[in-house]
């Protein structure tokens, strides 16, 4: 089998077709595995430059189990005991604690918000999790017999508590009375790149994940997963070629037979795309996809300044938020404006308050990071710079500090450095947005009906971005795959 690109999702397919016994070659164009799940290390200091929030680490330990390795050498981490702590403009902070009942009192001591209304939302995500979940997320909806069990029968009868014709925003409004409580709520329709004044309401799901089932942290940092997933592919046999840029995937007779490289053409049986499905679409395969694929909107990308402080700030948790005082502007800068609100949500990431090998001592690696449009034509350097000052604006006014002064290292990632990366078409985090009602559910499938031996995971394709959603795509491209040839 041959695989292209080692993000999540291409090490996750790799070491679960080499465990079912395939013989399998990873082509990767950087030097190093893990996609968008990347690190830099300059000046003493390490940064994770991708994604920083874990949740679902179970699905990173049951991949672990399938492939046979030990408990005790699996990846180790953490439960975080306060998720993320947010801060607002006029003043007031809430700690989300991964605990719901400390967190539900938290938003009535901190905002006054009713805890009896974060209870019976926790509980209906919860529930709309249990039903959907197993449907959407670790199942292919592209094969017709997925439609005829009872768990998704039960769930088409239960369709108008899905919520899929309403906003998250507009959900949230009705279960919160708090501005600061709906805020925090509406913040996770981010975590697929999309709004929450546009993406259905049942994206409310994710705050499932972080709220009841908790927030993670592994314990040398987020790049330490892909680092580990790498070295179970390599235990697993999985060659893995690095700098090998795949320019074509060759398909004959409707079947995908080879993968050409500068290096030449390298024939396999099964083909596996962990490629973004867009860029894909435009310069690997001279086979028509989706044409829908062309109207998707594409999710959001992000402007990200790695700083070396030379200052430990007590009152920062590991993950931060400082919010914008208007969500509703910051959203439409970003979808329909494509361009970075003049007052964004600043999220500050420290790993260093965990990992404390991340920064020298006395000092601390911050990870700033704002929502970003996909590339556009816009004049980025100008943008960077208008950012990066608002930006410091807006910490100095809340921290009662001048950040300036304490950055001694810095670099950048902006959508552009991320599509240059990644490949990911126009830098987009997530592949495409969860802005319409059937985004969500409708994304491009693992396998096509019009070329054999061709599949698909990662964050473009089913069931969606982010790590926990990457390693479901590979454990459904698993299950179409016959195994021990
Ligand atoms: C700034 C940022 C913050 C994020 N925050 C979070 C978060 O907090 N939590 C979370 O769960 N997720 C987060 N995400 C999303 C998450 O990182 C992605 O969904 C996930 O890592 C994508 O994995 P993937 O399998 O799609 O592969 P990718 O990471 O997209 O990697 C694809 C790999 O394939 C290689 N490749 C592509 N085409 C070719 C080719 N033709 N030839 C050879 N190699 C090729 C690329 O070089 C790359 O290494 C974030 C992403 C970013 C960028």
């Amino acid at each position: 089998m041959g695989v292209i690109g080692s993000g999540v999702g291409g090490l996750a397919i790799a070491i679960r077709m080499a465990t079912k016994g395939y013989q399998v070659t990873v082509f990767e164009k950087n030097d190093h595995p893990g996609g968008k799940l990347s690190q830099i290390k300059a000046k003493g200091y390490r940064f994770d430059t991708g994604p920083s929030l874990f949740t679902l680490p179970e699905l990173v330990d049951e991949l672990e189990d399938y492939a046979g390795e030990k408990k005790s050498q699996q990846l180790p981490y953490k439960k975080l005991d306060i998720i993320c702590k947010y801060f607002y403009q006029n003043g007031k902070t809430i700690n989300a604690y991964t605990d719901p009942e400390r967190f539900a009192q938290e938003c009535k001591k901190q905002v006054g918000e009713n805890p009896d209304r974060i209870r019976t939302h926790l509980k209906k995500v919860e529930i709309l999790y249990k039903q959907t979940a197993n449907i959407f997320l670790f199942n292919s909806l592209h094969r017709i017999k997925n439609y005829f069990r009872w768990e998704v029968l039960k769930a088409v009868l239960r369709f108008d508590r899905v919520n899929l014709f309403s906003t998250m925003h507009n959900e949230n409004q009705k279960r919160f009375t708090t501005p600061e409580v709906i805020q925090l709520f509406d913040r996770y329709a981010t975590y697929n790149g999309s709004s929450p004044f546009m993406a259905p309401a049942t994206l409310n799901v994710i705050g499932h994940l972080e709220n009841n089932i908790g927030a993670y942290f592994p314990t040398q940092g987020m790049y330490a997963i892909a680092e580990h997933l790498h070295q179970l592919a390599v235990s697993k046999g999985v060659d893995f070629q690095f700098n090998k840029l795949v320019k074509r995937i060759v398909i004959e007779n409707k079947q995908a037979k080879a993968i050409e490289t500068d290096s030449g053409i390298h024939t396999f049986d099964i083909i596996c795309s962990d490629t973004d499905v867009s860029y894909l679409a435009d310069n690997m395969l001279q086979h028509p996809l989706e044409k829908r694929l062309k109207r998707m909107q594409p999710s959001s990308s992000a402007l990200i300044f790695y700083w070396g402080v030379k200052k430990e700030f007590p009152e920062l948790e590991l993950h931060n938020i400082i919010f914008s005082n208007n969500y509703r502007s910051e959203f439409d800068a970003y979808f329909n404006k494509k361009t970075i609100y003049h007052d964004p949500s600043v999220y500050i990431f420290i790993s260093s308050k965990m990992v404390k090998e991340d920064a020298p001592p006395g000092r601390e690696n911050w990870f700033v990071m704002v929502n970003a449009p996909t590339t556009d034509g816009q004049n980025w350097d100008e943008l960077i710079k208008e950012t990066r000052k608002n930006i410091v604006k807006k910490i100095n006014n809340r921290f009662n500090v001048k950040i300036e002064n304490f950055i001694e290292y810095e670099e950048i990632g902006s959508p552009l450095t991320i599509e240059a990366n990644t490949l990911s078409k126009g830098g987009a985090l997530y592949g495409h947005s969860g802005n319409s009602k059937f985004a969500t559910i409708l994304r491009h499938p693992n396998f096509l009906r019009s070329i054999k031996n061709l599949y698909f995971v990662g964050g473009s394709v089913h069931p969606g971005g982010g790590i926990p959603l990457c390693l479901a795509s590979a454990k459904i491209v698993d299950k179409e795959i016959p195994g021990n040839l």
